[in-house]
């Protein structure tokens, strides 16, 4: 039998009369440190869908599905995931969509669904082709950051006719039938579809 050393048993002592340097969560709150990186906390409001944060994000913990059928953009961020790197925060296009929290630290849960959330946007779909533009929040967004530069997208024009109801001066929306008509340049349509028509009628000269 090995006999334990006395550097050893003397570390034992001690620490039986020292105080903890661990705190008791959960049975007690625990205070983090001065600029702690808790919990990213999402502002609906700022945020646009725009989905860069998905691609920054080292564990993939955002994840985002676009239901075309409802028009709809689904963000997922799985808290589990997490790695508080803040590369969210960093790189989220408006600056305030997603802030991580020097309060929200505490995400240990025994259900894991409980530490994921949901956002819906509207998407953006191609009248022509279906295909996903992208958020209607996030065209806005970049109406606001451009301003009048906006107008050289013909896309943003079209989106911004649509909100001033000046295209057709009618509620609804524009129809495109068969298949692209010059017209339809000024319809709500993907880089694809314009790339097309630019080319057939403009190029072209069809
Ligand atoms: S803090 Fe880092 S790991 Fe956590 S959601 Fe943001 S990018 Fe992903
Ligand atoms: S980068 Fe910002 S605006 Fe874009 S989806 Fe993420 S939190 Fe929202």
């Amino acid at each position: 039998m090995k006999y334990p050393k006395i550097r050893e048993l003397r570390e034992a002592v001690v620490s039986l009369f020292t105080p903890a340097y661990t705190s008791k969560f959960p049975a007690e709150p625990h205070v983090p440190f001065e600029k702690f990186r808790g919990k990213p906390v999402v502002d609906d409001a700022n945020c646009v869908g725009c989905e860069t944060c998905t691609n920054v994000c080292p564990p993939g913990a955002i994840t985002f599905t676009d239901d075309k059928e409802k028009q709809i953009r689904i963000l997922r961020r799985d808290y589990g995931k997490c790695i508080f790197c803040g590369q969210c925060q960093d790189h989220c296009i408006t600056g305030k969509g997603v802030i991580l929290s020097d309060k929200i630290y505490d995400i240990a849960v025994f259900d894991r669904d409980k530490v994921v959330e949901y956002q819906e946007k509207e998407l953006v779909i191609c009248r022509n082709c279906s295909a996903v533009i992208t958020t209607r929040e996030h065209l806005c967004h970049m109406h606001r950051k451009l301003g009048p530069r906006a107008f050289s997208s013909i896309l943003n024009l079209n989106m911004l006719n649509e909100k001033l109801r000046l295209s057709e001066g009618q509620d609804t929306e524009v129809e495109i039938a068969d298949e692209l008509k010059r017209k339809d340049m000024f319809n709500v349509i993907c880089p694809n579809c314009l790339r097309q028509v630019l080319v057939k009628y403009i190029v072209e000269g069809a």
